[in-house]
Protein backbone atom coordinates (compact mmCIF):
# COMPACT_ATOMS: atom_id res chain seq x y z
CA UNK A 1 0.00 0.00 0.00
CA UNK A 2 3.14 2.74 0.83
CA UNK A 3 4.55 1.68 -2.52
CA UNK A 4 0.95 2.78 -4.19
CA UNK A 5 1.21 6.13 -2.60
CA UNK A 6 4.87 6.39 -3.36
CA UNK A 7 3.89 5.76 -6.94
CA UNK A 8 0.89 8.08 -6.97
CA UNK A 9 2.57 10.71 -5.89
CA UNK A 10 5.69 10.47 -7.47
CA UNK A 11 3.81 10.48 -11.01
CA UNK A 12 2.21 13.67 -9.79
CA UNK A 13 5.51 15.42 -8.47
CA UNK A 14 7.20 13.88 -11.84
CA UNK A 15 4.01 15.81 -14.00
CA UNK A 16 5.10 19.03 -11.18
CA UNK A 17 8.58 18.28 -12.19
CA UNK A 18 7.72 18.50 -16.16
CA UNK A 19 6.84 22.09 -15.46
CA UNK A 20 9.55 23.28 -13.56
CA UNK A 21 11.89 21.91 -16.11
CA UNK A 22 10.80 23.51 -18.96
CA UNK A 23 9.47 26.72 -17.17
CA UNK A 24 12.78 27.22 -15.38
CA UNK A 25 15.24 26.40 -17.51
CA UNK A 26 13.78 28.95 -19.68
CA UNK A 27 12.95 31.50 -16.70
CA UNK A 28 9.26 31.53 -16.83
CA UNK A 29 7.30 31.64 -13.95
CA UNK A 30 6.24 27.82 -12.73
CA UNK A 31 2.23 28.71 -11.56
CA UNK A 32 1.56 30.99 -14.51
CA UNK A 33 0.00 30.84 -17.08
CA UNK A 34 -2.02 27.35 -16.63
CA UNK A 35 -0.23 24.39 -18.58
CA UNK A 36 -0.16 25.09 -22.11
CA UNK A 37 0.92 23.40 -25.56
CA UNK A 38 4.36 24.95 -26.73
CA UNK A 39 3.92 24.94 -29.95
CA UNK A 40 0.01 26.21 -30.74
CA UNK A 41 -0.15 27.91 -26.74
CA UNK A 42 -3.85 26.28 -26.19
CA UNK A 43 -4.45 25.47 -22.30
CA UNK A 44 -4.84 22.02 -21.64
CA UNK A 45 -7.45 20.60 -20.50
CA UNK A 46 -7.41 18.75 -16.78
CA UNK A 47 -8.08 15.39 -18.31
CA UNK A 48 -4.38 16.49 -20.91
CA UNK A 49 -2.87 16.38 -17.82
CA UNK A 50 -3.21 13.26 -15.85
CA UNK A 51 0.58 11.89 -15.25
CA UNK A 52 1.42 9.19 -17.81
CA UNK A 53 -2.32 8.25 -18.68
CA UNK A 54 -2.70 11.69 -20.44
CA UNK A 55 0.71 10.48 -22.15
CA UNK A 56 -0.66 7.18 -23.40
CA UNK A 57 -3.85 8.17 -24.30
CA UNK A 58 -3.09 11.26 -26.45
CA UNK A 59 -0.68 8.84 -28.16
CA UNK A 60 2.42 11.34 -27.39
CA UNK A 61 0.76 14.27 -28.98
CA UNK A 62 -0.85 17.76 -28.21
CA UNK A 63 -4.74 17.07 -28.08
CA UNK A 64 -5.03 20.39 -30.59
CA UNK A 65 -2.31 20.64 -32.81
CA UNK A 66 -0.92 17.08 -32.48
CA UNK A 67 2.64 18.34 -32.00
CA UNK A 68 4.75 15.86 -30.74
CA UNK A 69 5.32 15.69 -27.14
CA UNK A 70 8.56 14.79 -25.95
CA UNK A 71 9.39 11.44 -24.24
CA UNK A 72 11.29 13.07 -21.53
CA UNK A 73 7.91 14.08 -19.95
CA UNK A 74 6.49 10.46 -19.30
CA UNK A 75 10.46 9.56 -18.49
CA UNK A 76 9.78 12.34 -15.71
CA UNK A 77 6.79 10.81 -14.42
CA UNK A 78 7.90 7.26 -14.14
CA UNK A 79 11.60 8.71 -12.90
CA UNK A 80 9.99 10.38 -10.15
CA UNK A 81 7.54 7.88 -9.33
CA UNK A 82 10.81 4.84 -9.11
CA UNK A 83 12.60 7.19 -6.86
CA UNK A 84 9.99 8.04 -4.01
CA UNK A 85 9.78 4.56 -3.76
CA UNK A 86 14.29 4.07 -3.56
CA UNK A 87 13.13 6.56 -0.42
CA UNK A 88 10.28 4.81 0.80
CA UNK A 89 12.76 1.40 0.33
CA UNK A 90 15.48 3.14 2.46
CA UNK A 91 14.51 5.53 4.99
CA UNK A 92 10.67 3.68 5.70
CA UNK A 93 7.39 4.60 5.85
CA UNK A 94 8.18 8.11 7.98
CA UNK A 95 8.32 11.58 7.07
CA UNK A 96 12.47 11.54 6.48
CA UNK A 97 11.44 9.30 3.32
CA UNK A 98 9.53 12.31 2.06
CA UNK A 99 12.40 14.62 2.29
CA UNK A 100 14.49 12.13 0.56
CA UNK A 101 12.02 11.51 -2.09
CA UNK A 102 12.11 15.21 -2.25
CA UNK A 103 15.80 16.46 -2.48
CA UNK A 104 16.20 13.43 -5.12
CA UNK A 105 13.67 14.70 -7.39
CA UNK A 106 14.92 18.46 -7.33
CA UNK A 107 18.26 16.58 -8.10
CA UNK A 108 15.98 14.93 -11.30
CA UNK A 109 14.87 18.48 -12.47
CA UNK A 110 18.26 20.29 -11.96
CA UNK A 111 19.74 17.20 -14.29
CA UNK A 112 17.59 17.59 -17.00
CA UNK A 113 17.94 21.41 -16.76
CA UNK A 114 21.27 20.68 -16.51
CA UNK A 115 21.76 18.79 -19.33
CA UNK A 116 19.13 20.79 -21.60
CA UNK A 117 20.41 23.84 -20.76
CA UNK A 118 23.88 23.74 -19.01
CA UNK A 119 22.42 25.92 -16.46
CA UNK A 120 21.21 25.22 -13.29
CA UNK A 121 18.59 27.56 -11.23
CA UNK A 122 19.58 28.09 -7.71
CA UNK A 123 16.06 27.75 -6.65
CA UNK A 124 15.74 24.60 -7.40
CA UNK A 125 19.59 24.03 -6.30
CA UNK A 126 19.00 25.13 -2.86
CA UNK A 127 15.67 23.71 -2.65
CA UNK A 128 17.41 19.81 -3.11
CA UNK A 129 20.38 21.16 -0.45
CA UNK A 130 17.65 22.52 2.02
CA UNK A 131 14.87 19.29 2.15
CA UNK A 132 18.10 16.79 1.91
CA UNK A 133 19.09 18.34 5.44
CA UNK A 134 15.81 16.46 6.45
CA UNK A 135 16.36 13.81 5.33
CA UNK A 136 17.40 11.75 8.23
CA UNK A 137 17.15 12.37 12.21
CA UNK A 138 20.32 14.15 12.78
CA UNK A 139 19.87 17.45 11.24
CA UNK A 140 22.93 19.16 12.70
CA UNK A 141 25.12 16.61 10.92
CA UNK A 142 23.28 16.84 8.31
CA UNK A 143 24.33 20.16 7.89
CA UNK A 144 28.02 19.78 8.99
CA UNK A 145 28.44 17.04 6.49
CA UNK A 146 26.46 19.62 3.59
CA UNK A 147 29.09 22.36 4.65
CA UNK A 148 32.03 20.07 5.13
CA UNK A 149 31.74 18.76 0.98
CA UNK A 150 30.57 21.83 -0.64
CA UNK A 151 33.50 23.61 1.39
CA UNK A 152 36.06 20.83 0.17
CA UNK A 153 34.93 21.40 -3.78
CA UNK A 154 35.12 24.84 -3.06
CA UNK A 155 38.56 24.76 -2.44
CA UNK A 156 38.83 22.23 -5.26
CA UNK A 157 37.24 24.44 -7.63
CA UNK A 158 40.13 27.14 -6.80
CA UNK A 159 42.89 24.69 -6.94
CA UNK A 160 41.49 24.05 -10.16
CA UNK A 161 40.52 26.83 -12.11
CA UNK A 162 44.01 28.17 -10.82
CA UNK A 163 45.70 25.01 -12.14
CA UNK A 164 43.62 25.39 -15.92
CA UNK A 165 43.80 29.23 -15.97
CA UNK A 166 39.76 28.88 -16.25
CA UNK A 167 36.86 27.98 -14.73
CA UNK A 168 36.49 24.26 -13.20
CA UNK A 169 33.44 23.08 -12.20
CA UNK A 170 30.12 24.94 -12.01
CA UNK A 171 29.26 26.74 -8.56
CA UNK A 172 25.84 25.00 -8.98
CA UNK A 173 27.82 21.94 -8.57
CA UNK A 174 29.16 22.88 -4.79
CA UNK A 175 25.73 23.43 -3.98
CA UNK A 176 24.47 19.84 -5.29
CA UNK A 177 27.53 18.89 -3.42
CA UNK A 178 26.82 20.28 -0.32
CA UNK A 179 22.87 18.32 -1.15
CA UNK A 180 24.85 14.85 -1.31
CA UNK A 181 26.99 15.82 2.24
CA UNK A 182 23.77 15.77 3.73
CA UNK A 183 21.98 12.88 2.19
CA UNK A 184 24.74 10.47 2.20
CA UNK A 185 26.89 11.50 4.84
CA UNK A 186 30.96 12.29 4.66
CA UNK A 187 31.99 9.09 2.86
CA UNK A 188 28.81 8.21 1.04
CA UNK A 189 29.38 11.41 -0.80
CA UNK A 190 32.64 10.59 -1.65
CA UNK A 191 31.80 7.79 -3.04
CA UNK A 192 29.36 9.54 -4.83
CA UNK A 193 31.63 12.36 -6.23
CA UNK A 194 33.83 9.15 -7.37
CA UNK A 195 31.23 7.21 -9.40
CA UNK A 196 29.70 10.41 -11.02
CA UNK A 197 33.37 11.78 -11.99
CA UNK A 198 34.14 7.61 -12.98
CA UNK A 199 30.52 7.94 -15.44
CA UNK A 200 31.27 10.98 -16.73
CA UNK A 201 34.50 10.23 -18.40
CA UNK A 202 33.45 8.35 -21.29
CA UNK A 203 30.81 11.01 -22.09
CA UNK A 204 32.84 14.00 -21.57
CA UNK A 205 35.61 12.66 -23.71
CA UNK A 206 32.84 12.32 -26.61
CA UNK A 207 31.35 15.58 -26.30
CA UNK A 208 35.07 17.51 -26.35
CA UNK A 209 35.24 14.79 -29.88
CA UNK A 210 32.21 16.58 -30.88
CA UNK A 211 33.55 19.80 -29.98
CA UNK A 212 31.52 20.89 -27.40
CA UNK A 213 33.89 22.24 -24.76
CA UNK A 214 31.32 21.82 -21.77
CA UNK A 215 29.62 18.46 -20.26
CA UNK A 216 27.04 18.97 -17.68
CA UNK A 217 28.17 17.53 -14.69
CA UNK A 218 25.21 17.59 -12.61
CA UNK A 219 23.14 14.14 -14.12
CA UNK A 220 26.32 12.39 -13.14
CA UNK A 221 26.44 13.56 -9.56
CA UNK A 222 22.69 12.74 -9.65
CA UNK A 223 23.60 8.99 -10.82
CA UNK A 224 26.40 8.69 -8.42
CA UNK A 225 24.34 10.17 -5.61
CA UNK A 226 21.52 7.42 -6.09
CA UNK A 227 24.10 4.77 -6.23
CA UNK A 228 25.44 5.37 -3.11
CA UNK A 229 21.77 5.92 -1.72
CA UNK A 230 20.18 2.81 -2.39
CA UNK A 231 23.63 0.69 -2.68
CA UNK A 232 26.25 3.01 -0.15
CA UNK A 233 25.55 0.44 3.02
CA UNK A 234 26.04 -2.41 0.42
CA UNK A 235 29.39 -0.95 -1.35
CA UNK A 236 30.91 -0.04 2.08
CA UNK A 237 30.59 -3.23 3.68
CA UNK A 238 32.69 -4.83 0.71
CA UNK A 239 35.22 -2.06 0.92
CA UNK A 240 35.01 -2.61 4.75
CA UNK A 241 34.46 1.18 5.89
CA UNK A 242 32.41 2.20 8.33
CA UNK A 243 29.52 4.51 7.67
ZN1 LIG B 1 -0.54 22.09 -29.44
Amino acid sequence: MDYIIAISFGLVFGSFGNVVISRIGKGESVVFPASHCPKCGKSLKWFHNIPLLSYIFLGGKCAFCREKIGLIYPIVECATALLFCAALYKTGANYHAIFAALALFCLLCLSVIDFQTLHAPDSVNFAALALALFATTDLLANLQNALIVAGALCLLRMALSSAIQKEAMGEADIIVGGAMGALLGLLGALLALYFAALIAIAPALINRKKGNAQTPFIPFLAIGTLIVFLFGDRIAAILGWNF
